[in-house]
């Protein structure tokens, strides 16, 4: 039986990593998986994503991390799974057909949840970053900032203190752009959203051998290349098993 890693791994490895992270050629832009409790997990970088005509690394095991949680907790996903030359946490609604997609979904599917996974590289000071939009995108159910905000101190406390780094809510990853997944669907469907950027200190488990992001170091600042090389060379699976069980709690409530 395949272990947690193993999972995560695999599934990166086979789709959202493939032709140099711009996910299989014949997989759809973006693809739901139906749950069912009221929560829908998703990750909109999971392959390579165009913001503005420039081109944005992928968020490395996002995608797959997204789909785990799903299998988890019953919950509804929808993960990003082809370069399409799109970038949903960006782009306008009316150009984008995944935040069209999610609206409709999330209004057909009774769910009251939505949690937006994004990746953000090792040399950020945070090592996780929960973003409300300044409590503007919980303003349907307010008390779930505050215990998603325990939820992450409780279980990644001692992972931040490991490696130095901070626990962000609501700095500079908040998703106060009108653009972004969740101030889109808080807005439009009435409901709770957050959004949660992940070191690859927490995302990426390693697994992969002989494995080097290609696809993703060209857009790295050149000062952030040597840390995030370091985190995929030393790969701390705990933290992402923990991780995982901090935003299954999450999506539950
Ligand atoms: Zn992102």
């Amino acid at each position: 039986m395949e272990t947690l890693i193993e999972r995560l791994v695999d599934s990166e490895r086979t789709r959202f990593s493939a032709n140099e992270y711009r996910g299989l050629p014949d997989a759809p832009p973006f693809t739901f998986v139906e749950g069912n409790i009221a929560a829908l997990v998703s990750a909109p970088h999971a392959v390579t994503h165009m913001r503005d005509g420039r081109i944005k690394a992928s968020e490395d095991f996002t995608g797959p991390l997204a789909l785990e949680l799903a299998r988890l907790t019953g919950a509804h996903a929808l993960v990003a799974t082809r370069f399409d030359s799109c970038d949903p946490n960006f782009d306008p609604f009316e150009t984008s057909a995944y935040k069209q997609a999610l609206v409709s979904y999330v209004q057909s599917h009774d769910i009251r949840l939505v949690l937006d996974i994004h990746g953000m590289i090792t040399a950020s000071p945070a090592i996780i970053a929960l973003g409300t939009g300044d409590g503007a995108n919980v303003a349907a159910r307010p008390e779930v900032a505050g215990l998603s905000a325990s939820i992450i101190e409780s279980k990644l406390a001692p992972v931040a203190e490991k490696y130095g780094k901070e626990i962000a809510i609501d700095g500079y990853y908040a998703a106060r752009d009108a653009n972004t997944v969740c101030a889109t669907v808080a807005r439009s469907c009435g409901i709770a959203a957050l959004q949660v950027e992940l070191s690859t200190l927490l995302r990426y488990p390693g697994g992969i051998v002989g494995h080097k992001p290609s696809g993703e170091r060209n857009p790295f600042p050149a000062a952030a290349i040597a840390p995030e090389l370091s985190a995929r060379a030393n790969p701390d699976p705990a933290a992402v098993a923990l991780t995982v069980a901090a935003l299954a709690d999450i999506v539950k409530l």
